[in-house]
């Protein structure tokens, strides 16, 4: 395509032909959609010239900021030299091995083994497969149940949607893959009641273990739950919830797989939100941060537990992708986890900007009248919006504040995302202290002309 292409004669193309991923297809179609055409750092210029501060990082990816020429150069390298080969018959490259060890070195615990695909969805699917095989290797095939969230995400094919506990997604794709439970979120703000932080940490574990007892411990394969919610609202348990959460598996003898997809590579301030929060997974799921976006690739750690089980299987594991450890997202990577050592990105958020960002964002919006509560770790936060704070008294149906709010972030040049009545944050991990303060600024501004627009 030309580079002269109009904005508007990309939109309509975009209206003829493009139906967008979650998104009401026929409003879309009316309103139009914005053209995003470059981007540099934390910022993006739309096809108006318009300047936008990027508060999300793209979906909770773009982690080293836009517009990195290293990133570039290792794709062009690697397309040049072997832009494709696959790793299913007896091959494999150097872009795939070489970041199956950078990726160990990072992780936690006994991660020593990676196997790759191309987007958290299919991380995910292949979480699901690896722990049910993993119990028929160990002659329990029966143990075939994985325990989720409500309110989890964990993508959006149909296994990751039935995983997830989405119930807009659940009505959509149903009938849901078979198999898998859901307990409730540790969403203190939202569903605690009168509970203190700690009480309800210890109530929502002891969901896991009423439903474990429920479906019979024998029949379990494993739990699995982000470190940190995140397009659920970016939703911070208990401090005691996931060490209550672990003392339950272990009693059971229940796998547990830690979703990183979002926290993983730096957004809290260690390389995963398992660090963070103290978790010791047998299994892992990466993505987004792992190449931070420039190219789609996804990964799973593998403990030695499960992996050895594997190893002394004498049979194949029939999963895989073409793209799994695709060459050039593979480079990208590696050269995404490079930099990210040379620069102590990981140190930054935990010592410098993560508190820098915490802080700030509850000094310029604590006080406004629509916010009930700021929580957030690192470089990730949600805000719950209410009608009257006070009383803790939500938005009705009738009033879609997220959806006001996200408006008014757009129409002013920040990208803020909304899930239902929650506001979240996200944004590069490179963000500069004056760009927080931008983010914030406009935040509160955009705050007031919601509370304006909500009075209406
Ligand atoms: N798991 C988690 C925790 C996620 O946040 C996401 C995406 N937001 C996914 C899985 C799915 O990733 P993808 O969209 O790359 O399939």
């Amino acid at each position: 395509m030309s580079q002269q292409t109009s904005s508007q004669e990309i939109q309509s193309l975009d209206r003829e032909h493009h139906i967008h991923p979650f998104s009401n297809t026929g409003a879309l179609k009316q309103q139009g959609t914005r053209v995003i055409e470059k981007a540099e750092g934390v910022y993006l210029w739309d096809g108006d010239g318009n300047k936008i501060i990027d508060g999300m990082a793209g979906l909770w990816c773009v982690n080293l900021g836009y517009g990195r020429q290293e990133l570039v150069d290792a794709a062009a390298t690697q397309m040049q030299q072997l832009p494709y080969y696959n790793t299913f018959f007896k091959t494999t490259h150097a872009p795939a091995a070489k970041l199956a060890k950078a990726i160990a070195e990072v992780t936690p615990g006994d991660l020593n083994h990676i196997f790759f695909a191309g987007s958290g969805s299919e991380a995910v699917d292949t979480i699901i497969r690896l722990v049910r095989q993993y119990w028929c290797i160990e002659k329990k095939p029966y143990r075939n149940i994985i325990i989720s969230r409500e309110n989890a995400y964990h993508g959006s094919t149909l296994a990751g949607a039935s995983l997830g506990g989405m119930g807009g997604m659940h009505k959509q794709g149903a009938p849901g893959v078979p198999g898998i439970e859901h307990i409730r979120q540790p969403y203190w703000y939202g569903e605690a009641g009168d509970m203190s932080e700690e009480e309800f940490g210890i109530a929502c574990a002891q969901a896991l273990e009423d439903k474990i007892l429920e479906v019979g411990p024998d029949n379990v394969a494993a739990f699995i739950g982000e470190p940190i919610q995140g397009a659920g609202g970016v939703i911070v348990p208990p401090a005691n919830y996931w060490q209550e959460i672990q003392k339950i598996c272990r009693k059971y003898d229940i796998l547990l797989a830690a979703d990183e997809v979002i926290c993983g590579f730096g957004r809290t301030g260690n390389w995963f939100g398992s660090d963070t929060l103290d978790i010791q997974p047998d299994i892992m799921s990466m993505a987004k941060g792992l190449s931070s976006g420039y190219l789609p690739i996804s990964a799973v750690a593998i403990g030695d537990r499960i992996a050895n089980a594997l190893i002394n299987h004498d049979d194949d594991f029939n999963h895989g992708f073409t793209y799994s450890g695709h060459p050039a997202a593979a480079a990208v990577a590696l050269e995404n986890i490079r930099i990210m050592k040379e620069e102590n990105i990981v140190e930054y958020v935990a010592n410098d900007i993560g508190p820098y960002f915490q802080k700030k964002l509850r000094d310029t919006l604590a006080d406004h009248p629509l916010v009930g509560h700021i929580e957030g770790v690192g470089l990730v936060a949600g805000i719950a919006l209410m009608k009257d704070k006070t009383n803790k008294t939500p938005f009705g149906d009738d009033v879609d504040v997220g959806m006001i709010c996200r408006d008014h972030c757009f129409a002013n040049n920040l990208i803020m995302r909304a899930v239902g009545s929650r506001m979240v944050l996200s944004p590069p991990l490179i963000i500069s202290h004056a760009e927080v303060d931008e983010i914030c600024e406009k935040a509160k501004l955009c705050f007031d002309k919601t509370l304006e627009s909500v009075a209406e």
